[in-house]
């Protein structure tokens, strides 16, 4: 049974993941070496925007805790409820001055969230960005006794801003990798499981995830340009993946591969941090960046009242 500080593992776990790629998102490789020394970056630096330090967290966390707030405030609700409490806490997002880092589809989604248009007609259809996948951890913590509302819900909160079918399937297939991780299922059960699922979703994503199991015991620079490095969700999924099955009982490795990369990096590192500290718990994140990680204690809170909350309760 999962105990209460494998959640806040996974919150943090992404956030901190978020804060280590966030100052070298868009680097190619070579130059975070070249910045950091041959091992790349080691821990939070500034992301070189006025106002933001070390520990700050992007549009990957921010999305996240308005996700896990819609369903503390509706997750029991009908989806329609659910949703509009969900994109209510989107268009908050967009209209802050605080938006971080924010993709293009959800920026153009969100304008049309703002203007009215309903949920399920919002997303944008051509783009399969990971920007609904980067956000759906708290479905997977939230519902993991549940795996029907699970996958219902996770593919309603992505349609909302990203409807290629490639982003709505990268996005139920982390929902329900989360879920397991929380069960500490083997990780190579979780693979299987996962392509299993995509197989049904997207032929994309299920490439790409047959792809990770081709890679294991490849440096991760090598699986990441076999997955590919543009940002689309599958890519950034199976590299996330990737790095999570490459070192499951290493938090602090799992997040800094993913953070060192051509691709996605706060992307990549914050879904890696989701799965791993979902795993392995808090108390397997190093301290020093669990107390140091933008919205720590906002963080921690959520994912308690998640823990709480959960349908079927413990
Ligand atoms: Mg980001």
């Amino acid at each position: 049974m999962p105990r209460r500080e494998q959640y806040t593992g996974c919150l943090l776990g992404l956030a901190i993941g978020d804060a280590l790629g966030f100052p070298v998102e868009g680097m190619s490789l070579e130059r975070i070496r070249r910045t950091f020394g041959p091992a790349g970056v080691q821990d939070f630096v500034n992301v070189g925007q006025r106002g933001l330090s070390h520990g700050c967290v992007s549009d990957d966390t921010q999305m996240t805790m308005a996700v896990a707030r819609a369903l503390l405030e509706a997750g029991r609700k009908p989806i329609d409820e659910l949703m509009a409490a969900m994109c209510r806490e989107f268009v908050a997002w967009y209209q802050s001055p605080e938006i971080r880092g924010p993709g293009m589809t959800t920026l153009a989604a969100c304008a049309n969230l703002a203007r009215g248009v309903p949920w399920n007609v919002s997303g944008i259809r051509e783009s399969k960005g990971c920007g609904a996948a980067m956000r759906v951890a708290p479905v997977g913590l939230y519902y993991y006794r549940d795996p029907e509302q699970l996958r219902h819900v996770a593919e309603a909160s992505a349609l909302a801003t990203h409807a290629h079918p490639t982003g709505v399937a990268a996005a139920v297939a982390n929902a329900v990798a989360v879920a397991r991780a929380l069960e500490k299922a083997s990780p190579k059960r979780i693979l299987e499981e996962l392509i299993s699922i995509a197989a049904r979703l997207s032929g994309e994503l299920e490439a790409a995830l047959k792809k990770v199991k081709e890679c294991e015991g490849m440096e991760p620079s090598e699986a990441f340009a076999r997955f590919g490095e543009t940002g689309s969700a599958e890519e950034v999924f199976a590299s996330a993946l990737f790095c999570f099955l490459r070192t499951p009982a290493d938090y602090r490795a799992t997040v800094l591969a993913g953070a060192n990369s051509n691709g996605d990096s706060d992307s990549i590192a914050a879904q890696a941090g989701a799965l791993s500290g979902a795993y392995n718990g808090a108390a397997a994140l190093p301290e020093t960046w669990r107390r140091g990680v933008e919205n720590a204690a906002e963080l921690e809170r959520l994912a308690s009242e998640l823990f709480t909350h959960a349908p079927g309760g413990y």
